[in-house]
């Protein structure tokens, strides 16, 4: 039964192909993965093993393990695990097609990096499984029989794009051994000590005996349920290593969380230090490995915290968790539930700490994972005012709290009458801080929150409000400002039984009313009105939005995605203040110079149009802009010759 007839010949997928011809131009530091990758496979296998003989009856479990035996002289290196094993139809699917997710996102991450550079770094983040093994082989054999069957089954290839199947010639061990024929310069991989080096860097917390040689080598015990105390910063790190397949890195911190009652459950949570979601690596797909008294339930479940913080990694293990249960049915077990809520609670309690006790290190959080963190205010009512304790924000008073500030230190900052917390929006600081709409926050010394990223609108409008304080826009007619207290003079003038009207409009200039009709009957159903600013201290003229109509920033952003998207008109506002307002006052008491008076109306529109960062009609403008070079070119003329 060995000849060559009676195997059978498959052809790989073609981006196996394209992930094989990859690998082999792969760094060296890389092959070590490659170990880490089949031992990582075969404790699946006994993971799967184990809970099949839980859940369904007649199988012997036995003594799972893995064995590591390197031949040194025959150059080759067998990595077997008595777990679930594979049928005939198994090979060919689990190692013919990639049906495994880790290495389709690995060619996904590749595709969408398009480095070449960084996809050979990816290698070792993402874990390209099974084919990592043509990185140390020239040839790889797996012998392998299902738990479910009698008979086994070889597997071999040269990984050059195809595959043979055939069966044996005696009979095999449930299980699986992954025979590697190492390359000609690769027999280090068949040297013990340098085995016992790769499995202790990368599989010390492998939940199965590792045995090298018959020596078991991880004899590491399971950190999360040793009390905190007892584990060192190193333990904490390698660990983290190991779940994360992130070698050398540190996590920016750690959470370790212990509970008995009113259920019981270890964790160790762990924040990465960068988002790689930011870095364009797309969603983070991860989740927490979930175990029940030690055993392995899942490796990436996504349910047990919300997905605003889906950048954590680390450990559940729970003496409460059925073992037995669906992905849906644990959805809805209540203690799964209940486990839940504590354990985003805690995160929460943690985030809060960081933020009071390590400012610096909350801001270095808040830059990473705070886009993927508000998105909480949305989606999780419950804890909603924790979340907004942990916003952050730039804002005019930057100096206030290391360039972020957070609404609370607002609030406290803020004088007790001002009953609303003020957002500027724009696309980037420069800009905001240009707008006119911020001209009477500046004078009266008012703090404006500076919001660079429309989504921070999006969560401070589904916000509402922070401790008792509206959250409004700057440039929303909604506005309304404590009582001027720098105004000594005008307050002394004021007696108290003689109010003053409203607004003392002897203060504004003669023909100011008439200006505001003229601009009002120019601008037409540009505008939804025109009228007298008390915002402006020395520019002409801004744009505001009427009450409850979204910032002007945020329509921009609704207007890119929706087509057909209606800005909403806005109040244009004039200053009385400002001297060329003045001058057209004056100037419009003469209807002679009433198209003159027009034009320079609709081109303070304009100007308030750009300032406001919208587009108003440029060849009007240009043609208008050219008129009034030609007027004072004819006046600078007549004073020259
Ligand atoms: P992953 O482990 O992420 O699924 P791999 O490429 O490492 O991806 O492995 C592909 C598939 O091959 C596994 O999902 C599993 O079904 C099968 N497999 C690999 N090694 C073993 C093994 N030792 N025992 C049983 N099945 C295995
Ligand atoms: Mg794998």
């Amino acid at each position: 039964m060995t000849s060559s007839e009676t195997k059978e010949q498959f052809t790989f997928q073609a981006e196996i192909s394209r992930l094989l011809h990859l690998l082999s131009e792969s760094l060296y530091q890389n092959r070590e993965i490659a170990i880490r990758e089949l031992v990582s496979n075969a404790s699946d296998a006994l993971d799967k093993l184990r809970h099949a003989s839980l859940t369904q009856g007649g199988i012997d479990a036995g003594d799972l393990h893995i064995s590591i035996e390197p031949d040194q002289e025959g150059r080759i290196l067998a990595i077997r695990d008595n777990g679930i094993g594979m049928t005939h139809d198994e090979l060919v699917k689990n190692l013919g097609t990639i049906a495994h997710s880790g290495s389709l996102e690995f060619l996904q991450k590749l595709k969408d990096s398009e480095k070449k550079d960084s996809g050979v770094s990816l290698i070792g983040q993402f874990g390209v499984g099974f084919y990592s093994s043509f990185m140390l082989a020239e040839r790889v054999e797996v012998r392998t029989r299902s738990y479910s069957e009698e008979t086994g089954w070889i597997w071999e290839s040269s990984g050059d794009g195809s595959f043979t199947i055939s069966e044996p010639d005696a009979e095999l061990q449930r299980g699986t051994e992954i025979r590697l024929h190492l390359k000609k310069d690769l027999d280090e991989f068949a040297d013990k000590n340098r085995l016992q080096y790769i499995l202790k860097k990368y599989s010390t917390f492998v939940p199965h005996p590792i045995r090298l040689n018959g020596e078991h080598i991880n004899n590491q015990p399971p950190i999360w349920l040793e009390p905190k105390a007892s584990v060192t910063e190193e333990q904490y790190t390698n660990f983290y290593e190991y779940l994360t397949h992130f070698p050398g890195q540190k996590p920016m911190w750690h959470l370790h969380l212990t509970a008995d009652s009113p259920f019981q459950f270890h964790s160790i949570l762990y924040c990465p230090d960068a988002n790689l979601e930011r870095m364009g690596f797309g969603r983070s797909e991860h989740g927490l490995h979930l175990c029940a008294k030690r055993i392995l339930v899942q490796n990436d479940n996504r349910d047990l915290l919300p997905e605003y913080l889906r950048f954590l990694r680390g450990i559940v293990d729970s003496a409460d968790l059925p073992l037995n249960v669906s992905r849906e049915a644990l959805q809805d077990n209540t203690i799964f539930r209940k486990m839940r809520k504590v354990i985003t609670k805690k995160v929460l309690d943690h985030l809060d700490d960081i933020a009071t006790e390590n400012k610096e290190q909350y801001a270095k959080f808040y830059r990473e994972f705070g886009v993927i963190l508000r998105e909480g205010i949305g989606a999780d009512f419950d804890n909603r005012d924790r979340l907004a304790k942990l916003l952050r924000f730039q804002s005019t008073d930057a100096s206030a709290e290391d360039g972020l500030v957070s609404l609370a230190g607002y609030v406290e900052r803020a004088d007790e009458e001002q009953k609303q917390i003020y957002f500027a929006t724009g696309t980037d600081m420069a800009t905001v801080l240009r707008d006119p709409n911020l001209e009477i926050f500046r004078d009266r010394n008012l703090e404006v929150l500076i919001l660079t990223d429309p989504v921070d609108e999006y969560v401070l409008a589904n916000l509402r409000e922070f401790d008792g304080r509206e959250l409004v826009s700057i440039d929303s007619a909604d506005l309304q400002l404590p009582e001027s207290k720098s105004s000594d003079q005008e307050d002394s003038s004021t007696k108290e039984d003689a109010p003053k009207p409203e607004s003392s409009d002897d203060s504004l200039p003669a023909n100011f009313d008439r200006l505001l009709t003229v601009l009002k009957e120019t601008l037409g159903d540009r505008v939804e009105d025109v009228r007298r600013s008390k915002r402006l201290t020395e520019s002409a003229c801004c744009l505001v939005n009427p009450k409850g109509a979204q910032s002007t920033t945020m329509q921009k952003v609704l207007q890119l995605n929706i087509p057909d998207f209606e800005m909403s008109k806005m109040i244009f506002e004039i200053n009385p203040k400002a001297p060329l307002v003045a001058r057209l006052c004056e100037l419009i008491g003469n209807d002679q110079n009433r198209d003159f008076v027009t034009s320079c109306g609709q081109q303070l529109f304009a100007n308030a149009m750009i300032m406001a960062g919208l587009a108003p009609n440029g060849s009007e403008m240009a043609d208008r802009v050219q008129s009034f070079m030609m007027e004072l070119a004819k006046q600078k003329s007549s004073i020259v010759l």
